[in-house]
């Protein structure tokens, strides 16, 4: 077996990691860690470390690691057909079998789904059927995308531009020119602070309005959002933003994308965050939890509007020209089938909303009084708390002091605990397996309570 400082070595000079300070860790100056087993929620290292990952991966191993029913449903699809690919019209029981299952949980008036293996070029489908959509019903001009600052919705060209973040930005040149943004519906930083969050909401609204006038109703063919802001600060919207926001939509005959890739499939402790908020999407994107990351897979759910228009496009134009190597793999499809049983067999969704409501209490109830700390939030198994210098008067922190980033350092070192520094602001976030008991969650707040208090007194 290899040695670790021999993993090292080669991990520096061969492995190109993705969100990383590439020349820090090809020089050695900043950690590695090779990860060996999972089993619950904690991961283990090579060097024997067991650590609690209070963010599942990345949002992603919802039921937890190392569930032997998944495991095997791979291990046998791959024995019996490891892959055979879904053009003009074959499937695999897998795949079939699946796509009822997502259908069955979906809102009802969702109609198909189309397979891909990650949330990005889930997304980049959603974009070209919108494209598409609107090219069929003769509207050529109806092209522009409005997403919000601080949504994530992925890496590729035009989901990195949808992305609302600078660092997904810069040096790239992006966002494309057909990508605008708009306000993050992100209360605790509003910049009036006396307004209340019915003004914010109002205000959200008056600034979707005024961005659809000046490019006009016609050049805008979709808004996308994340039922909760996840990679942008895990922010649950203000109450009735999205009802507010599906009027506007609705005036101006813009589709709505829910990206529901972390909040698909329970995380927010029901089925779907569409259904927590009651937004009515026209497109839902899936992922991660779609197979809980056993496998890769993900998805975009279309509704019956639009399927309906993809069709008439079929019949006059012929086959879709859209299609992956790897759409609706097997090995992915049996993992979704036996990932999306096992939720419903130990009441995952169920759990995720409780526990995760005491995560949120048990936090509020440890942390609220600090000095730094200006607002804990959360919906579900979804938590953050976000540090500010000055609590009275909303003062955040200089990035460069990279308070954020420190806490979730010394979380680690003094209780084996992860927690994700989100990319922008000092916020700490949590996103833990929704098979975390209430013992899991009482460990997780007292050792964020140890590394704010090491690093912030
Ligand atoms: N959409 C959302 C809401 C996400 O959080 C992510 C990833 O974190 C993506 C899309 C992109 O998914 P992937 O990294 O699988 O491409």
């Amino acid at each position: 077996m290899l040695k670790n400082d021999q993993l090292d070595s080669w991990d520096r000079e061969n492995f190109f990691h993705p969100s990383t300070h590439l020349a820090q860790h090809a020089r050695g100056e900043s950690p590695s860690r090779v990860i060996k087993t999972a089993s619950g929620v904690h991961i283990e290292d090579r060097d024997g470390n067991k650590l609690l990952d209070a963010f599942a991966g990345l949002y992603c191993v919802n039921v937890g690691y190392g569930r032997p029913e998944i495991a095997e449903a791979i291990a046998d699809q791959a024995k019996e057909l490891a892959y055979y690919h879904s053009y003009v019209g074959h499937g695999t029981e897998a795949s079939i079998t699946l796509s009822k299952m997502i259908l069955d949980r979906a809102p009802s008036n969702m109609s198909k789904v189309y397979f891909g293996l990650g949330g990005s070029d889930a997304n980049e489908t959603n974009v070209k059927l919108i494209w598409y959509f609107n090219n069929i019903l003769g509207r050529p001009e109806k092209k522009k995308i409005i997403s919000r600052w601080r949504g994530y919705h992925g890496s590729g060209l035009v989901t990195g531009s949808l992305t609302g973040l600078e660092l997904f930005h810069n040096k790239f040149d992006l966002p494309v020119e057909q990508v605008i943004h708009t306000e993050a519906p992100y209360y605790y930083r509003r910049d009036d602070l006396d307004q209340s969050e019915e003004q914010f909401v109002a205000h959200c609204v008056a600034e979707l309005e005024a961005q659809i006038a000046r490019e006009g109703a016609d050049t805008i063919a979709a808004f996308i959002g994340e039922p909760v802001l996840g990679t942008g600060g895990i922010v649950p919207p203000p109450a009735g933003y999205w009802a507010a926001i599906q009027t506007v939509l609705m005036k101006h005959d813009i589709l709505l994308i829910a990206d529901e890739v972390v909040t698909g499939f329970g995380r927010l402790g029901t089925m779907f965050g569409s259904d927590h908020y009651g937004i009515e999407a026209d497109i839902i994107t899936i992922a991660k939890g779609l197979t809980s990351a056993y496998a890769p897979l993900s998805g975009s759910i279309v509704s019956s509007k639009v399927w309906k228009v993809l069709e008439q496009g079929t019949d006059e134009s012929g086959p879709i020209g859209h299609g992956w190597t790897y759409s609706a793999h097997p090995i992915g499809a049996a993992a979704g089938v036996a990932n999306l049983k096992l939720i419903d067999e130990l009441n995952l969704v169920e759990n995720a909303g409780t526990v995760g409501a005491y995560l949120k209490k048990t936090m509020q109830d440890g942390l609220s009084d600090h000095a730094n700390v200006g607002d804990i939030r959360g919906e579900g198994m979804l938590c953050a708390v976000e540090f500010v210098k000055d609590k009275d008067n909303r003062i955040f922190f200089d990035a460069q002091d990279k308070v954020g980033p420190q806490v979730s350092a010394k979380l680690l070192e003094q209780s084996n605990v992860i927690a994700r520094a989100m990319p922008q602001g000092d916020i700490l976030g949590f996103a833990p397996p929704f098979c975390l008991t209430r013992a899991e969650a009482d460990t997780v707040v007292s050792a964020t309570l140890g590394a704010v208090k090491a690093v912030l007194g």
